[in-house]
């Protein structure tokens, strides 16, 4: 258990701090166990587990917001348990009913409430479920056994500096194949990705920029956050690919440029010897919220977008406009926030 009260809740990065409660699962002879409250926060398991071995694992990422009047908010998670499902169906794990991962997350946020970071700091609770392979098994086959839990930690800012922008660089390197599980949020996609980022920290950027794993033409992500680019005449564009994970927050963030800024948008490609049509770039997902791109370096030369040093306006908007649903300050669409208390 953490000493809630030595938290600083303006200060917090994207950390993990162990909470009193977690959310854990079973699944054996073909089915799920109703879950149950832990405060234990390590995992017995079989070292002979297909999670070790093969990767069988999914996880998701949420979080969970205080409001002005003190309640507290849920995102979008039905979104999150439709792409769990996904996941889990990609890798022959047993799926997970939106319904159990709903109230899995009610569960384990409120179990841990006094961790919601109080509504103004921009700190949020992270909630970080996932799904693994376990069991006594030696062969490349799904696992006997499998886990479902949920832990949640209160984090700040996932790139430092929160709406100051960061700067990308491309890497030769691709985060998934053309056909590969680029779309699933597994755990294989990111151990691949840990040398690149590193590549990229080494020369003092916040991550790298992945192209398109056919042709490296294009932008596909930027890290471990969806890209998206503002044009010169206000258009949003984000890239469309099957190896690019179906980002929640890029999708909502369509519909707020549509719907709410009354921008066109268009989901196309995003040619990296063509930076120039835009005048603004940004990180998106649940983590990173939005992170304006300052500048992007690749094969040796930097393009900056709108300033190195200053968020552009569009995606300022863009920014406001989407934590501002998430905080219940600005009003929803129907069916986005899920309220807990
Ligand atoms: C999780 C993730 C995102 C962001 O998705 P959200 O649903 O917006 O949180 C983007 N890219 C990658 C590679 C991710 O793993």
């Amino acid at each position: 258990m953490s000493d809630i009260k030595k938290i600083e809740w303006e200060k917090l990065g994207f950390s993990y701090i162990k909470t009193d409660y977690r959310y854990v699962s079973h699944w054996k002879d073909g089915q799920w166990d109703d879950g149950e409250l832990v405060s234990d926060n390590r995992l017995c398991i079989s070292e002979a587990s297909t999670a070790l071995h093969y990767g069988q694992q999914c996880f998701e990422g949420m979080k969970a917001y205080r409001t002005k009047d003190g309640s507290i908010q849920l995102f979008r998670p039905d979104e999150n348990a439709k792409r769990m499902q996904r996941s889990c169906k990609r890798l022959l794990m047993p799926e997970i009913s939106e319904e159990k991962f709903i109230e899995a997350c009610k569960k384990v946020v409120l179990a841990n409430e006094k961790y919601v970071p109080p509504y103004g700091t921009g700190a949020t609770l992270y909630l970080r479920p996932f799904v693994i392979g376990v069991g006594d098994n030696l062969g490349v086959r799904t696992a006997p056994e499998f886990i479902f839990a949920i832990f949640v930690s209160p984090v700040g800012p996932y790139f430092k500096g929160g709406l100051s922008p960061v700067n990308f660089i491309t890497t030769d390197y691709d985060r998934a194949a053309p056909q590969g599980t680029g779309a699933e949020k597994v755990g294989g996609n990111y151990s691949g990705s840990l040398m690149p980022n590193k590549m990229a920290k080494d020369k003092v950027f916040a991550d790298c920029i992945y192209l398109d794993p056919q042709t490296h033409t294009k932008i596909e992500e930027a890290g471990a956050a969806n890209f998206f680019a503002i044009t010169k005449d206000n258009k949003f564009v984000t890239p469309y690919s099957p190896s690019i994970l179906p980002s929640i927050t890029k999708y909502s963030l369509m519909h707020v440029a549509k719907e709410y800024l009354g921008l066109e948008v268009i989901e196309g490609d995003v040619y990296i010897d063509k930076l120039d049509e835009y005048a603004e770039a940004g990180a998106c997902g649940t983590a990173a919220v939005i992170t304006p791109i300052g500048g992007i370096e690749h094969k040796g030369k930097m393009h900056i977008f709108y300033s190195e040093n200053e968020v552009g306006p569009v995606t300022k908007k863009l920014y406001d406009t989407l934590y501002g649903i998430q905080t219940g300050d600005v009003k929803a669409p129907e069916g986005w926030i899920y309220k807990l208390s």
